[in-house]
C-alpha cells in the first residue's frame, strides 16, 4: 500500500483522485483549505485509509507520516474562482508549488503537478502538442492563472533537475463530470445548469470557439498512468475529439430535453479561440486514450449528479 497526498483534494477532480486511489488500495492524505473545494466531495469517504488536513498550502506545512506519491491539484481552476482570488492564485501557483515540492523531496516522494492547456493560452499551433510554448498574454485578466500555472511547471522542472526530485507535469484539458460547481463558470456545468432550470444557455461570441472535453474517469486514469510511469517531462491528457461551443449548447439542450433557447454574449477577455490536444505522447508514453465520449459522458454526469445538484439546490 502506498501513501498518497492529494493537495485540492476536496475539489472536483482531486476527490475523484482520491476516490480512485483508495479503490486501488492506497492510503490517502488530502490537504485543502475549502477554497473552491467542499466537504461535501469527500464527507463519503470515512475509511481509514482516508485523512483530511485543513491547510492553506501557500503557507508551509507539514505532514508527520511518510508519504510515497504526491499529487498537487491544489489551485483555483475556473475563471470565475481565478478572476475572483487572482493574488491567492499566483501564491497557490507559487508559493503553494514550491511548499508541496519541498514536502516530496523531503520525503523523497515522486511529485505530480497539474498543470494545464491554459499554458499554451490562444494557441497559434492547432492541436496543440507538449512541444508548443504557448502564446499568453501575460499581463489580461487571464495571466494569473495562465503564469502561475507555467510559473509552477518551470519550479518543479529546477526541483527535478537542481535537486533531483522525481517530478511529473500533466497538462490537463477541460475535464467534466459529476461534482463540478453548477456555478462555477466553466461552459458544462453552466450550460446543463441553464438547461435543467430551463433558463436561456448563455454561449459568448458567435459560439464558433472550439474546446475539446475529456470526462473525468478518463482524466483520472491518465493522471494515474503517468503518476507510475517515471516520465518528466509534461504529457497532454485530454479528449481530441473537438466542438464549438455552440454544438455543445445544442448537445447539452438535446439531452436534457430541455426547452431553454440559446443566447449570445460578449467574448471574455483573451478567450481562446481553439483547444484540442495532441496526445501522441500520451499514448506512446502511457498507453493511455480516452474511452468515454462526449454524449456518455454528459449522460453519466447527469445520471450521476441528479438535477439537483446540476441546478445547485442542494448545496
Ligand atoms: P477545484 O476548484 O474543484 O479544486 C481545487 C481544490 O484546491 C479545491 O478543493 C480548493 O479548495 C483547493 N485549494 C485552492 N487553493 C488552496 C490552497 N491555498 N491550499 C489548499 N487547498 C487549496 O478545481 P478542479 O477542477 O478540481 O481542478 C484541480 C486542479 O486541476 C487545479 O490545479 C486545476 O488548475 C487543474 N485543472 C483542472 C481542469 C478542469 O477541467 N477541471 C483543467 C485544467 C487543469
Amino acid at each position: 500500500m502506498a501513501t498518497c497526498l492529494v493537495t485540492g483534494g476536496a475539489g472536483f477532480l482531486g476527490s475523484h483522485l482520491c476516490d480512485e486511489l483508495l479503490r486501488r488500495g492506497n492510503r490517502v492524505i488530502c490537504v485543502d483549505n475549502l477554497e473552491t473545494g467542499s466537504l461535501a466531495n469527500i464527507h463519503h469517504i470515512r475509511v481509514p485509509e482516508f485523512r483530511f488536513l485543513q491547510a492553506d498550502i501557500v503557507e508551509p506545512y507539514f505532514v508527520d507520516e511518510p508519504v510515497d506519491m504526491v499529487y498537487h491539484l491544489a489551485s483555483p481552476a475556473s475563471p470565475i474562482d481565478y478572476l475572483r482570488l487572482p493574488l491567492h492564485t499566483l501564491k497557490v501557483g507559487s508559493h503553494g508549488t514550491h511548499h508541496t515540492l519541498g514536502l516530496a523531496k523531503a520525503h523523497r516522494a515522486r511529485f505530480l503537478i497539474a498543470s494545464t492547456s491554459e499554458v499554451y493560452g490562444d494557441p497559434q499551433v492547432h492541436p496543440q502538442p507538449e512541444s508548443y510554448w504557448g502564446h499568453v498574454n501575460p499581463i489580461g485578466p487571464r495571466g494569473v492563472y495562465d503564469e502561475a500555472k507555467r510559473y509552477a511547471e518551470a519550479l518543479t522542472m529546477a526541483y527535478h533537475r537542481q535537486q533531483g526530485v522525481d517530478t511529473a507535469i500533466i497538462r490537463i484539458f477541460n475535464t467534466y463530470g459529476t461534482r463540478m460547481r453548477p456555478n462555477d463558470g466553466r461552459a458544462i456545468p453552466t450550460f446543463l445548469r441553464q438547461a435543467l432550470s430551463r433558463k436561456p444557455i448563455t454561449v459568448f461570441g458567435e459560439g464558433k470557439q472550439t474546446r475539446s472535453f475529456t470526462y473525468v474517469d478518463d482524466l483520472i486514469a491518465g493522471m494515474i498512468a503517468l503518476a507510475e510511469s517515471g516520465y518528466h517531462q509534461p504529457v497532454n491528457i485530454g479528449n481530441p475529439d473537438e466542438f464549438t461551443l455552440l454544438e455543445l449548447a445544442q448537445t447539452v439542450i438535446e439531452l436534457t430535453g430541455s426547452e431553454s433557447e440559446i443566447v449570445f454574449e460578449a467574448l471574455p477577455t483573451d478567450d481562446p479561440q481553439v483547444r484540442q490536444p495532441n496526445i501522441d505522447l500520451a499514448k506512446e508514453i502511457l498507453g493511455w486514450a480516452p474511452t468515454v465520449g462526449l454524449r456518455e459522458g454528459l449522460q453519466r454526469t447527469l445520471d450521476e449528479s441528479g438535477v439537483e445538484m446540476l441546478v445547485g439546490a442542494s448545496r
